[in-house]
């Protein structure tokens, strides 16, 4: 069975009586340890799929499972419940707390999931030495580059031990050496059997991965 699955999700905004059809008829899978990239261009529909895929909205209609859960089925309690235990997000703004140092930014998940200090302390040290920032413990998300930042969004974004990577843009904001260090740590995650999705507009970023999901005006095209 699929980690992820979508079938036949349509996703119609309205806007009084205006509506935008924003996904038709998408269907795909992502597998345990699937390294998958999803792109198309501005205004294809990739936004509302990450919002979808990370349970920040639902479809209009079609079927959405994370982890054998139906989402449809699922109460704002239970939805609030995946978003926090089966999906890491990594953002194209880092998204971390500016007066926290980067331990205290990775244990924040772990704390309001009343993991003891000592524990999520040292869970958060780890990942950090392991996105290569043993060094930088302490550092505030200002005393470090665009590249550290996401190093630490990364860390935060494993630390409650996820299904599923979900990226959105997450080199957007990053020169091509930083960027390229955040790919290489999402080859090393995917070798290690995490499962990952990155939403993108560059072509270079969703090379990276194992499969290529094309999207264009709210329709899917499978490449690769
Ligand atoms: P992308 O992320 O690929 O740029 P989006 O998912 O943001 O694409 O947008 C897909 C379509 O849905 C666009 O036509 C966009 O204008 C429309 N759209 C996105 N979000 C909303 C919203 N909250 N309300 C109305 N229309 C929206
Ligand atoms: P790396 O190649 O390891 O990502 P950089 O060359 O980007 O490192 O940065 C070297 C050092 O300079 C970092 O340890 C960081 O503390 C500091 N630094 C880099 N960019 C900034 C910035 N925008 N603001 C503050 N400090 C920065």
């Amino acid at each position: 069975p699929g980690l992820l699955v979508l079938k036949d999700i349509d996703k119609t905004y309205r806007l009084g009586n205006l509506s935008v059809e924003a996904l038709r008829r998408v269907s795909f899978t992502v597998f345990a340890n699937d390294y998958v990239a999803i792109t198309g261009p501005s205004g294809s529909g990739k936004s509302t799929l990450m919002h979808l895929i990370g349970c920040l909205d639902t479809p209009s209609s079609g079927e959405l499972i994370i982890a054998g859960q139906r989402v449809s089925d699922l109460d704002p309690n239970q939805l609030a419940e995946i978003r926090n235990r089966r999906i890491g997000f990594v953002f194209q703004q880092f998204n971390l707390l500016r007066t926290m140092t980067a331990v205290r930014n990775v244990e924040l998940p772990l704390i309001y999931a009343g993991v003891p200090k000592q524990e999520r302390r040292e869970r958060a040290i780890t990942l950090l030495e392991r996105v290569g920032l043993g060094n930088h413990l302490q550092h505030r998300p200002m005393e470090l580059s665009g590249g550290q930042q996401q190093r630490v969004a990364i860390a935060r974004a494993l630390v409650g031990d996820p299904s599923i990577i979900l990226a959105d843009e997450p080199t957007g904001n990053l020169d091509s050496h930083s960027a390229a260090e955040i790919l290489s740590i999402f080859e090393e995650l995917n070798q290690s059997g995490r499962t990952l999705v990155v939403i993108t507009h560059d072509a270079n970023v969703a090379a990276k991965a194992q499969r290529i999901l094309t999207i264009r005006d709210g329709q899917l095209q499978e490449a690769s």
